[in-house]
């Protein structure tokens, strides 16, 4: 039901009888929608079709007709005739989209329950979003190849909506990405590495071309955090996690299969712990293999035949479960793979000092991989030699540091 410009009807008597609606609730109105069409997010407050003009296009539409009329849009609906002309039963929208749900009404759609899950959705994400800090901005770095015939779509909204929704939230900025209109680092076009016997070679280039202009952001502070959504092999996430480095703060986005909000981390969820093990113990310390089962299964006996019984082999694994696809589904889950992984990279440093590198064998989703290459020490630590399977045995793929 039209509320504050319309001029329909005006002069009958009904009209005529209808109290206009308070300041209060017009001011409260407006900024609880940030100036914006609560269904299109259409900003109302200025006009461009003939020229620039500010003008107030909003038209504020009652959830609940304003009168118990049969005429009156979802007028039947029992709410007592005082608390109507409220805030709670107003809703901010532009002519065409207020028109739409007062006609679609009589079609069973847009009921009252909808429009104010709507208006309670739009009210909370204005809020939420005004009150992050201006200058928490994050850089997006997408990573995106193929992974045995699927690729994923990461999109800008979708890396909008994973940061503003994040803890803390922060604006996500594109620079990287500025005149290529493509995701940063795309590695789709260079197929598999079961096909490409260059793969991993080119893999390397493509981010090391990146990583240099993240490098030059950073040294211009133009660049204070870093937002990771990587989609690809996983020695490719290895690789790219060591070289991002720990100079600005990154948090790492993981794909996740269960709803829409698919790069969301679940606000809520099981914390998993993990722990390591030595499930091969040899007297050459310098000799050293590492399997990291977090979403699947890794056996000894599936590894190459070079490592042999003079390895030293460890395993990192879920503490109390066994490894299974959801096993990291919170950022505190996450959290707990990379101090276990740290733990162990240091025992490393001291039991097995002589060695240069560690065999590494992952069975881990994106994140993770990411935060193996991230969390190892430059220099002080050894090599990481990542091994693939390809496609049912493991080669080596890259070393890393
Ligand atoms: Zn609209």
């Amino acid at each position: 039901m039209k509320a504050s410009t319309s001029k329909k009807q005006a002069g009958t008597s009904k009209e005529a009888q209808r109290k206009a609606l308070s300041p209060r609730v017009k001011q409260l109105l407006y900024v609880r929608a940030g100036g914006r069409c609560q269904l299109c997010q259409d900003y109302l407050l200025e006009s461009d079709e003939l020229g620039y003009y500010e003008f107030n296009r909003g038209e504020m539409a009652h959830i609940v007709g304003q009168s118990l009329a049969v005429t009156s849009p979802r007028g039947d609906f029992p709410l007592a005739k005082e608390l109507r002309d409220e805030v709670e039963n107003l809703m901010l929208l532009c002519a065409r989209d207020h028109q739409t749900i007062d006609k679609a009404i009589e079609n069973g759609d847009f009921t009252v329950e909808l429009l104010r899950e709507l208006k309670q959705e739009r009210e909370a994400h204005i809020k939420h979003v005004t009150g992050i800090p201006q200058n928490h901005h994050t850089c997006i770095v997408r990573l995106v190849g193929r992974i045995r015939g699927n690729i994923v779509q990461v999109t800008r909204p979708e890396c909008n909506s994973a940061t503003l929704h994040h803890h803390p939230a922060r604006f996500a900025n594109f620079a990287l990405d500025y005149h290529r209109q493509g995701v940063e680092i795309d590695i789709t076009a260079l197929g598999e590495p079961e096909e490409n016997p260059a793969y991993y070679q080119t893999v390397k280039l493509l981010i090391d071309r990146e990583i240099q202009l993240i490098r030059q952001g950073i040294e211009r502070s133009e660049i204070a955090h870093l937002s990771v959504f990587g989609f690809a092999r996983i020695p490719a996430l290895v690789y790219l996690g060591f070289q991002l480095g720990n100079k600005v703060g990154a948090t790492l986005f993981q794909r996740r299969r269960v709803d829409a909000k698919h790069w969301h981390w679940l606000r809520e969820g099981p914390v998993q712990h993990f722990e390591w093990e030595l499930i091969q113990s040899s007297p050459q310390v310098e000799r050293v293999a590492l399997i990291v089962n977090v979403t699947g299964c890794i056996h000894r006996w599936e590894l190459p035949a070079a490592i042999d019984d003079t390895y030293n082999i460890f395993l990192l694994k879920p503490t109390d479960v066994d490894p299974h696809a959801d096993t990291v589904l919170t950022v505190e889950s996450l959290d707990q793979f990379r101090q276990a992984y740290r733990r162990l990279m240091a025992h490393l440093e001291i039991k097995h000092k002589s060695t240069n590198q560690v065999h590494l064998f992952l069975a881990a989703p994106t994140a993770v991989a990411i935060a193996c290459g991230l969390d190892l020490m430059p220099h002080a630590q050894p090599t990481l030699l990542v091994y693939d399977r390809m496609p049912r045995e493991f080669a080596a793929a890259l070393s890393v540091n």
